[in-house]
């Protein structure tokens, strides 16, 4: 098993940032032929998708929608913190992807990519990719 640690710095309250090109060096470097590639956010404000990356509307479409229906302000939010959307969102979509490796390649379709998900940015934000069979 191969695990590399990521810093991602955030630029928004909400992003998608795509960091596919990050999981395929860890795959690549590790030499695994078939196994598996794991993805894992260790916050609870964030979170990682896999979607498409080919026409940027569909990421903008998909933050507006999980905004539209989880607001920033709701009157019967508790969390002290003020960011209950953040972690209602972190739930979800999940903290965590995996994807199959085949002769040395992610299996993923023509148009999906590997998204860091920032709902509570900006901040600077750790990933952290295994790789194993
Ligand atoms: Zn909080």
């Amino acid at each position: 098993m191969v695990t590399k640690t990521f810093e991602i710095s955030t630029g928004g309250r909400d992003q998608m940032l795509d960091i596919t090109d990050k999981v395929r060096r860890v795959v690549a470097d590790s030499g695994e032929k078939d196994g598996m590639a794991f993805v894992y956010v260790p916050h609870t404000t964030a979170g990682v998708t896999i979607n498409e990356n080919a026409d940027p509307d569909v990421v903008h479409d998909v933050l507006a929608a999980l905004d539209r229906a989880v607001p920033w302000r709701q009157d019967f939010y508790e969390h002290s913190e003020g960011n209950s959307a953040a972690h209602v969102k972190s739930s979800m979509v999940g903290c965590s992807a995996a994807v199959p490796i085949v002769d040395g390649k992610l299996t993923l379709g023509t148009w999906q990519a590997i998204f860091f998900c920032e709902f509570d940015g900006p901040r600077t934000r750790k990933f952290i990719v295994s790789v194993g069979r």
